[in-house]
């Protein structure tokens, strides 16, 4: 089944009828592109810029991170690249930023929250990806901890002053939906933005209210429970309303069972690992679309994730 599975890696992502379900990677650094494509990524989703600083001992420059931003522009052609501005707060720490110690750094200024407080470290970022982004038209950008409407009003306003500075064209915006409010409002969100892509993994922690870290409650938090599932489908439901496209990028999306409920939901782009694309698209292509419709509409209607694994794993099983 492997070596099926990768073989096949280098056509589309797709249902067995013909469905596109994009099959994207998460790729951090410009260096680790390649693999990506190797693997049979059809783009890059999630660029978690946070990495840049998590992996220096410096805040990269405006010119540093504009070098690594064209990098992985170029290393991808014309495939999209979605790049999120910093994500830096919760479990994501940069000594030397000088950060103030919070109790409860996951309901903190995280995300965008601190790049609101911290607009030295966000200008600079957002006049990086511009330039990029006016040389590459395939470069999209994301907010992640979007968690209201206001949210994504005052970061658009910044990006859209930086483009007036640097004479730019509009560039495709999308929001990380990783917030239950996020979720909840995405019928207001969705004529703003251009695409959403859900965060599985902090949403379910949000969900659930449990630490996405705990050791004692990693069973429990399964970004297969139904609560979290009903959040997902009501963002599909507004975005579709709305003609926009949502992707995952959490690890929901590189699990055959989540990749399998989460295309049967609406979801039309999976951003996954490198190692996990060949096996997502794999998943995809044994069942149609109506299938996974079905299996979508009943996991919504299962009362725990246990409930909705089970029925994903028996569909699996059938044409295994
Ligand atoms: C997520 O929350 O699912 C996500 C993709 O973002 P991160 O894991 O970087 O918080
Ligand atoms: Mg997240």
């Amino acid at each position: 089944v492997r070596q099926a599975a990768y073989q096949g890696r280098m056509q589309p992502g797709a249902t067995r009828d013909g469905t596109h379900i994009e099959v994207a990677a998460n790729v951090n650094r410009a260096a680790d592109a390649q693999a990506a494509l190797d693997a049979g990524a059809e783009g890059v989703g999630l660029m978690r810029t946070e990495f840049l600083f998590l992996e220096s001992d410096h805040a990269p420059t405006e010119a540093e991170q504009e070098r690594e931003y064209r990098a992985m522009a170029q290393a991808l052609g014309d495939r999209t690249l979605v790049i999120r501005t910093l994500d830096i707060g919760g479990d994501k720490e940069v000594p030397y930023l000088g950060l103030a110690h919070e109790d409860n750094s996951f309901l903190g200024i995280r995300g965008i929250r601190l790049c609101f407080e911290r607009p030295d470290l966000f200008l600079p970022q957002l006049r990086a990806i511009v330039r990029v982004a006016g040389d590459h038209p395939n470069v999209h950008v994301m907010f992640p901890m979007i968690a209201t409407l206001a949210d994504l009003r005052r970061a658009k306003a910044m990006l859209d002053d930086v483009r007036a500075e640097l004479n730019v064209p509009p560039i495709p915006v999308g929001v990380m939906i990783e917030v239950p409010s996020a979720a909840l409002l995405a019928r207001e969100l969705a004529p703003e933005v251009d695409f959403f892509s859900v965060g599985t993994n902090d949403l379910t922690g949000y969900t659930l209210a449990m630490d996405r870290l705990h050791p004692l409650l990693a069973a429990q938090t399964d970004a297969m429970h139904p609560a979290v599932l009903r959040l997902i489908a009501v963002t599909a439901e507004a975005a579709q309303a709305h003609g926009k496209w949502v992707g995952v990028c959490g690890g929901a999306a590189g699990e055959a069972v989540g990749a399998l409920v989460l295309a049967g939901l609406g979801v039309r782009e999976l951003s996954v690992s490198t190692p996990a694309v060949a096996t997502v698209k794999a998943a995809l292509r044994e069942y149609d679309l109506a299938q996974l419709q079905a299996l979508g509409r009943e996991a919504l209607a299962q009362p725990d994730a246990a409930g909705v694994r089970a029925l994903a794993e028996e569909l699996l099983s059938r044409t295994k």
